[in-house]
C-alpha cells in the first residue's frame, strides 16, 4: 500500500486523517506502534466513504473507539484505523430512550440519563468506552450489562450497507456480541431506560464510583480487567493467590491494588505487557489448573 497516496485520498473524504499516527495516543494503556493511517470520521457519511475507499482499494481497516480495551502491538498497524470516538459523539434523550452515535462516551450517557431521571445506566458511570466499544464488548459492571439496555443498533455491514438490528440480534453474551465476529462498524445505538428516582440514581452512581476508587488502580495506564471472569472463579483472586500482585516485567506490572489489572507504569511496551499476560496465565494454570483468557482486544503486528 502506498500510504502517502492513501493518506492524500482519504483526506478528501475525511477531514481528520492522520499519517503514521502513534497508537499510544489512542489507547488507555499508552503503548503500541504507529498506524499507517488513522481517520476520525465525524459523521456516518464519512465512515461510509472511508469504508468504500478501503474496500475498493483492498486496504485492511480496523475499527476502534476510545481504545480503553485495546492492546496495540509495538510494530503498529498496517492499513487504516477508523477511530469512532469524540468526533462522532452526538446523542439525544427522547422520553425514556437515549439515541447515541457510536463515538459518544458511555460516561457522558450515564450522566445525562441521571440528569433526566432515567435509570439503567448507573452501572456504566465509570466505564471509559464509547457506545460502539461498549456494545461490541457487552460492557458490564455491578451486575449491569449493555445487553439489558440496548434496544437497537445501526451498523455498516461488510458491503457498506446500513443495517438496523434489535436487541436479540446482537447475540449478546459475556463481553461479546455479533460485532466480535463480523467486520461491522457500529454507527448508532438506542438505549431503552426506565423512569426512576433521581436521588436513587445518584446514590447508585456514587456508590459505584466509590467502589471503583477503592478497588481499582484509577489514574494508572491500563485497559480495565485483564482477564475474563470464569464460571466460579474471579481472575483477580486466582492471580493474587498465586502471589503475583506487584510482579513486573519491565514497566508492566500486576497492579498492587487489584490483581486483575495489568498496568503500564510509564514506559512499558506491548511486548512486556503480553509477556506478563502469558506469565500470569502460566503461573495460575500451574497452581489452579485454570486457564485465564485475556479480555483485551489485540491489534497490530510485532
Ligand atoms: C479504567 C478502566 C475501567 C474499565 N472498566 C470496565 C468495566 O467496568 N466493565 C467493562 O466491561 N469494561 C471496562 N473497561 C474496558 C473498556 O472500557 C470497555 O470494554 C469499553 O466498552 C471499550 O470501549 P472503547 O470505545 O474503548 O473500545 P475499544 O477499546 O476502542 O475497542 C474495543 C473493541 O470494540 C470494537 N469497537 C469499538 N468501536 C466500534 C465500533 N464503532 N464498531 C464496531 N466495533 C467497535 C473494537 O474493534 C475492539 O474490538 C475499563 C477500562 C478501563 C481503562
Amino acid at each position: 500500500m502506498d500510504k502517502i497516496k492513501v493518506y492524500n485520498d482519504l483526506k478528501k473524504v475525511c477531514n481528520n486523517t492522520l499519517l503514521d499516527e502513534s497508537m499510544k495516543k489512542h489507547t488507555s494503556f499508552k503503548t503500541g506502534g504507529t498506524a499507517d493511517i488513522l481517520v476520525m470520521p465525524s459523521d456516518i457519511e464519512e465512515v461510509k466513504n472511508v469504508l468504500k475507499y478501503c474496500k475498493k482499494n483492498n486496504i485492511e481497516y480496523y475499527v476502534i473507539g476510545n481504545g480503553t480495551n485495546l492492546l496495540v502491538k509495538d510494530g503498529g498497524i498496517r492499513g487504516v484505523v477508523i477511530k469512532i470516538s469524540y468526533n462522532m459523539n452526538k446523542f439525544e434523550v427522547r422520553d425514556d430512550r437515549i439515541i447515541a452515535d457510536a463515538g459518544a462516551s458511555i460516561i457522558a450517557l450515564a450522566q445525562v440519563a441521571y440528569k433526566n431521571g432515567l435509570s439503567g445506566l448507573e452501572f456504566a458511570c465509570g466505564i471509559p468506552g464509547s457506545v460502539g466499544g461498549a456494545v461490541r464488548m457487552n460492557a458490564g459492571a455491578f451486575k449491569g450489562e449493555m445487553c439489558n439496555i440496548v434496544e437497537k443498533t445501526t451498523y455498516l455491514n461488510n458491503e457498506g450497507n446500513i443495517v438496523q438490528i434489535d436487541n436479540k440480534a446482537h447475540d449478546f453474551s459475556y463481553r461479546d456480541s455479533i460485532f466480535g465476529h463480523n467486520p461491522y462498524i457500529i454507527l448508532q445505538s438506542v438505549f431503552k431506560l426506565q423512569k426512576g428516582n433521581i436521588e436513587e440514581i445518584k446514590e447508585k452512581m456514587e456508590y459505584n464510583t466509590k467502589i471503583r476508587k477503592e478497588k481499582q488502580p484509577l489514574g494508572t495506564y491500563n485497559a480495565g480487567s485483564s482477564f475474563k471472569r470464569l464460571e466460579g472463579y474471579f481472575p483477580g483472586k486466582l492471580i493474587e493467590d498465586s502471589g503475583l500482585k506487584g510482579y513486573k516485567i519491565g514497566d508492566a506490572e500486576v497492579s498492587t491494588v487489584h490483581a486483575n489489572f495489568i498496568v503500564n507504569n510509564g514506559n512499558a511496551t506491548t511486548k512486556e505487557i503480553l509477556e506478563l499476560y502469558s506469565y500470569v496465565q502460566k503461573v495460575v494454570f500451574e497452581k489452579f489448573n485454570v486457564m485465564l483468557e485475556p479480555e483485551n482486544q489485540i491489534l497490530g503486528q510485532d
